[in-house]
């Protein structure tokens, strides 16, 4: 393949080239590999920059349909928008991808969108560099917006806020007891949350919702960084397409408070520095559980049970083999 040429495409914002880029990201091959980190570096003097919003959401609190509604708002706006899936627990084949697409009609059909459904069968590790990397592929080709979307399932969350410029949370109308349902961790990662299918019968209960989160965010550390009145909480319907430009202005005065600030820059090389360290863990890790380590370690292991070497000379033989000089 021609990686040069692959990369010039992606930055004239071609579709079908970033899509068959986001596949060499995601494959585990190791000369594909080497071609992903040479079309990247090649792709990163490009120096473009989308918004990065992470939305994440329990199934059924209407992700689809809003991503759908505010990706249409965008575009006619002259925005262009990729969507992006994380999933880390998903089995799911390649069915779903025609599922998303259908999904996301509309959006689907426009020349200035890009969805990339998730992989099916991935870990999270994985699915953290992949994705980070194939954001990188949608930045470099040129759009406004990438929108990385992820089902509720905890550890996912940290996951895209960390490499996300804003981190959306999609809730559903609901009593006043459901709110203990949404971990404190993943409301703090929020910078807006959106209460979604303010609409018809829905709409009383998702206005008190919608008050009731804001006063548990206003209980929540403070980012001081951040204007008056952030983290924020708003009613949305994504079906009747209302709020979603309210919730747009939102995101953009507080992302131009934060580029003014110097906080973007600032928190995007926090970000970068974290995935560094990650990345350092992950390769350490998979060292360890290698046959070869394995075997090291078991009988390492024994030869401390008996006394026949210290823990600590057992720990330094162990991590000498690890990391040969
Ligand atoms: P996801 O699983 O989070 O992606 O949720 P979907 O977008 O698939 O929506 C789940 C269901 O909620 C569907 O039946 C949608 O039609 C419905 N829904 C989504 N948004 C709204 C909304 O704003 N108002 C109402 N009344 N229903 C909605």
């Amino acid at each position: 393949m021609d990686i040069r040429s692959l990369g010039d495409r992606i930055l004239k914002g071609e579709r079908r080239a970033l899509a068959r880029a986001i596949t060499l990201v995601e494959s585990g091959r190791e000369d594909h590999r080497a071609q992903a980190t040479e079309l990247l570096t090649h792709l990163a003097k490009s120096n473009r920059q989308s918004l990065r919003i992470g939305l994440s959401g329990t199934p059924g609190v209407g992700k689809s349909t809003f991503i759908e509604s505010f990706g249409m708002m965008l575009i006619e706006q002259g925005l262009r928008v990729a969507v992006l899936a994380v999933d880390p627990s998903s089995t799911r084949s390649g069915g779903s991808i025609l599922g998303d697409k259908t999904r996301m009609e509309r959006l689907s059909r426009e020349k200035n969108a890009f969805i990339r459904p998730s992989p099916s069968q991935s870990h999270l590790g994985g699915v953290a560099r992949r994705t980070r990397e194939a954001i990188a592929l949608c930045e470099a080709a040129a759009f406004d917006v990438v929108l990385i979307e992820t089902v509720g399932v905890g550890q996912s969350e940290t996951v895209v806020s960390e490499m996300s410029d804003l981190f959306l949370l999609l809730l559903a109308p609901a009593g006043g007891d459901e709110l203990q349902g949404v971990k404190r961790g993943i409301m703090e990662m929020a910078d807006m949350i959106l209460v979604n299918k303010a609409d018809g019968d829905l709409k009383a209960t998702a206005t008190r919702t919608c008050a009731d989160y804001a006063g548990a965010l206003r209980l929540l550390r403070k980012r001081p960084q951040d204007p008056e009145g952030f983290p924020k909480a708003m009613t949305v319907s994504a079906v009747e397409e209302h709020g979603l430009e309210k919730a747009w202005a939102e995101m953009q005065s507080l992302v131009q408070s934060r580029r003014e600030s110097g906080h973007w820059d600032a928190n995007r090389a926090a970000q970068a520095q974290y995935w560094f360290e990650q990345e350092v863990r992950a390769a350490l890790l998979a060292r360890l559980t290698t046959p070869q380590a394995r075997t090291d370690m078991a009988h390492l292991g024994a030869q401390v049970r008996t006394g026949e070497l210290s823990p600590s000379a057992a720990a330094e033989t162990m991590l000498a083999s690890l990391l040969p000089r």
